[in-house]
């Protein structure tokens, strides 16, 4: 994995999702001297228009527009160390680490509600 689309990423939670706290901005100057100018600029120009500038990779599906990534992009992501965009979107796509595979059957539905236990309540 490339370090840079790491950064990119952190910085992209940093700006739109974390609660602002009073380290950040330092955090995200920090950040931004270690992403490549012309990265920096793909990325913030998404931004301007106010899109995300990076999109995860879930399931070989750009998490940004919900389309399917070609296979041999998924590749290159995981094993190359090249920063690729997404064909549709032109984000750039975050191949999540370890994404943990859980087969669909088995994800458990939202439990039962709650019984109250009132029954020996008087
Ligand atoms: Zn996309």
């Amino acid at each position: 994995m490339n370090d840079t689309i790491r950064n990119l990423f952190k910085l992209q939670t940093l700006e739109f999702d974390e609660p602002v706290r009073p380290n950040t901005e330092e955090q995200i100057a920090e950040l931004r001297t270690q992403i490549p100018p012309a990265v920096l600029s793909h990325y913030d120009r998404l931004g301007d228009s106010g899109k995300k500038g990076v999109a995860m990779l879930r399931h070989q599906v750009c998490t940004g527009c919900h389309l399917q990534v070609p296979l041999h992009v998924v590749l290159e992501l995981k094993h190359g160390d090249e920063l690729r965009l997404c064909d549709n979107c032109r984000r750039y796509l975050y191949l999540e680490e370890e994404a943990p595979v859980v087969p669909l059957a088995s994800v458990k539905t939202a439990a039962k509600p709650h019984r109250r236990q009132l029954a020996h309540a008087r």
